[in-house]
C-alpha cells in the first residue's frame, strides 16, 4: 500500500483504527472477532473481517453514488480500508423497516410488522451503560449535538435507508433494520461512518420463507443458528455481483 500505516488509534470490538502518514486519513482493519450482547458472547470467525470489509466498501460506494456523504475513501486490501478521519458522534441511529429484535422485546408490537415510515431510534453509544435508547428530551439534555445537527442526522439516516432498501431488494434481500454511526470531518461535514455489514444490518433472504434459513446476518451468531460465515458470504457474493470493482485507495 502506498499510504503508510501509523500508530493504532483505537481498537473496537470488530475493527482497529490506525493513523496514516496523511493527516486526514485513517486506516481501518476489519477483525474476525464476533461479539454480541455487549461482548458477553465472543468468538473468532475466520473470514468475517474480509467479508464485512468487502460488503461495507461496496455499500459506501453505493451511498456515494446516491449523493450521500460517507467517510469511505477506498480499499487497501481484503480487510483494510482507508477512510476520512472523523469525530464519531456517540449516538447509534437505528432504522427499522420490519419489527424485530429489541423493538419486540420492549413493546407489544408483533415481530414481522412492517414499519412504514421506517421507525428511527437513537441510542447513546456507551457500552458501560448498555447503549440505552434515548428520548428526544434526553438527547437534548445530553447536548451531544445541536437540534439542527440531530435533524440532519435523521434526514441522512432516512436517505441511507431509502438507498439501501431497493439495492438489497434487487439482490433478493430484505433490509429489516440497521444501525448507523455518523461523524463529522475536519470541515464539519456530517458523514456516514463505521461500517454497513451483516454485523450492523438485519438482512433476510427473499429466496426462502423459512424463518431461520432466511437470516443472513449477525442474528445467526446471536441465536447460535450456525452458518454465520456462510450467510455473510452469501450477502457478499450478491453485493459483489452488483458492484464488482470497488475502488482502491492510493
Ligand atoms: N445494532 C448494531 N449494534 C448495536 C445494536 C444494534 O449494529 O450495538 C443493529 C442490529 O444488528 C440490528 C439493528 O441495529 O440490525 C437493531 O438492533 P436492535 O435494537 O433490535 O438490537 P438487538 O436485537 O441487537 O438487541
Amino acid at each position: 500500500m502506498s499510504v503508510i500505516p501509523g500508530p493504532l488509534l483505537y481498537e473496537g470490538k470488530a475493527k482497529r483504527v490506525f493513523a496514516s502518514d496523511r493527516e486526514d486519513v485513517v486506516l481501518v482493519e476489519f477483525k474476525n472477532d464476533a461479539t454480541a450482547f455487549n461482548a458477553l458472547k465472543r468468538e473468532q470467525l475466520e473470514d468475517k473481517g474480509r467479508l464485512n470489509c468487502q460488503i461495507s466498501a461496496r455499500l459506501f460506494e453505493l451511498l456515494e453514488r446516491e449523493g450521500i456523504p460517507t467517510h469511505y475513501l477506498g480499499l487497501l486490501d481484503e480487510t483494510w480500508m482507508a477512510v476520512q478521519r472523523v469525530e464519531v458522534i456517540p449516538l447509534e441511529v437505528v432504522l427499522r423497516n420490519v419489527a424485530t429484535g429489541s423493538l419486540c422485546k420492549q413493546t407489544p408490537i408483533p415481530a414481522g410488522t412492517s414499519l412504514e415510515p421506517a421507525l428511527l431510534d437513537v441510542y447513546y453509544k456507551d457500552d458501560s451503560l448498555g447503549d440505552p435508547l434515548l428520548t428526544e428530551a434526553r438527547l437534548e439534555l445530553l447536548q451531544l449535538v445541536t437540534r439542527e445537527r440531530h435533524r440532519e442526522m435523521e434526514t441522512l439516516a432516512r436517505r441511507v435507508n431509502a438507498a439501501l432498501i431497493p439495492f438489497f431488494q434487487g439482490l433478493e434481500l430484505q433490509l429489516v433494520d440497521f444501525k448507523l454511526e455518523l461523524g463529522c470531518n475536519g470541515q464539519g461535514e456530517l458523514l456516514v461512518a463505521d461500517e454497513i455489514s451483516p454485523d450492523t444490518c438485519r438482512l433476510w433472504d427473499l429466496r426462502t420463507q423459512d424463518p431461520q434459513a432466511r437470516i443472513l446476518d449477525k442474528d445467526r451468531f446471536r441465536q447460535d443458528l450456525g452458518g454465520v460465515i456462510e450467510a455473510y458470504g452469501e450477502v457478499c457474493k450478491r453485493v459483489q455481483g452488483a458492484c464488482p470493482n470497488p475502488r482502491n485507495y492510493r
